[in-house]
């Protein structure tokens, strides 16, 4: 299917490695000229390179931390965008009772104030033009608690309130904003996720990993490009008319009828 956004200039958000450069990468491949960022500059220029070559689109790699105002304005300072993929690291797990006001602000920061920050930035110009697209990866933590990951749970929940409201404010200008809530996918957050199951319970990589896959009725992990596909999906001509949803990516996970 050709997704109608050849030619296109997309923001994609730490997006070196994980479910941002398979957003990246999917983009790419439609013909989106791309600014990709993460903190991490070896790892993100290798990435952008990658890209450059196989899918012979524009690649400008913004070295920075998304969840600071430097960082943020390096991004912005490439624009304008078409289109807008929010992505930042997430909060590390932890005990409801032992999380401080500075983690709380800190998660809030990265996980609702990051996005926000950058939406109110790039909507203006995509209404007056008439369209864009922007995509916030979320979590499945957003439909189904994971109680070891309450700053999570916590700073999400507020991002889906914004893009709730502000998705129906901004959508008779040709402008959507969804959600995409990954379940568990293949990434390195996956693998530390993992880790501390295995330092945990004293079992192996490969047990850990076992015993997580038989709770996704798909018996698996998602893919980064699964995800980046699904991305490029709600980015395209196609999809003007999904607005303000949150798509859960969880290989049947989350036991719900809706
Ligand atoms: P990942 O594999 O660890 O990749 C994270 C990417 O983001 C890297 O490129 C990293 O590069 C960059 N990054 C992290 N913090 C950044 C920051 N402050 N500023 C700029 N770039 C930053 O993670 P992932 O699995 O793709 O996860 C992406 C998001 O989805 C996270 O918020 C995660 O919590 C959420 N999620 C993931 C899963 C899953 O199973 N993978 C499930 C639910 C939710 P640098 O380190 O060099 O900055």
């Amino acid at each position: 299917m050709d997704l109608g956004i050849r030619g296109k200039r997309a923001l994609v958000c730490a997006s070196s490695k994980g479910l941002g450069r398979g957003c990246a990468e999917a983009l790419a491949e439609a013909g989106v000229d791309l600014v990709m960022n993460a903190r991490g500059a070896e790892a993100l220029e290798a990435a952008a390179e990658e890209i450059r070559a196989r899918h012979r689109v524009k690649v400008v790699a913004v070295a920075g931390d998304i969840t600071s105002d430097a960082g943020r304005a390096a991004v912005l300072a490439h624009g304008p965008f078409d289109i807008l993929v929010t992505n930042a690291g997430g909060p590390p797990p932890g005990m409801w009772s032992d999380w401080t006001r500075e983690d709380f602000i800190k998660a809030l920061d990265a996980n609702m104030l990051t996005p926000i920050a950058l939406m109110q930035a790039v909507l203006p110009g995509m209404m007056a033009r008439g369209w864009g697209r922007v995509v916030n990866i979320t979590s499945v933590s957003v439909k189904a608690p994971v109680s070891v990951l309450g700053l999570s749970n916590s700073a999400r929940a507020g991002l889906t309130g914004f893009v709730a409201g502000t998705s129906r404010q901004v959508a008779g200008k040709g402008v959507t904003i969804n959600n995409l809530l990954p379940g568990i996918h293949a990434t390195d957050r996956a693998v530390a996720l993992d880790m501390a199951v295995v330092k945990a319970r004293g079992i192996s990589m490969e047990e850990a990993i076992a015993e997580r896959a038989a709770t996704i009725p798909a018996g698996r992990y998602g893919t980064p490009a699964e995800f980046g596909a699904a991305c490029a999906f709600l980015c395209s001509q196609h999809a003007g008319f999904i607005v303000g949803q949150n798509i859960l990516l969880d290989g049947g996970a989350t036991n719900t009828t809706l």
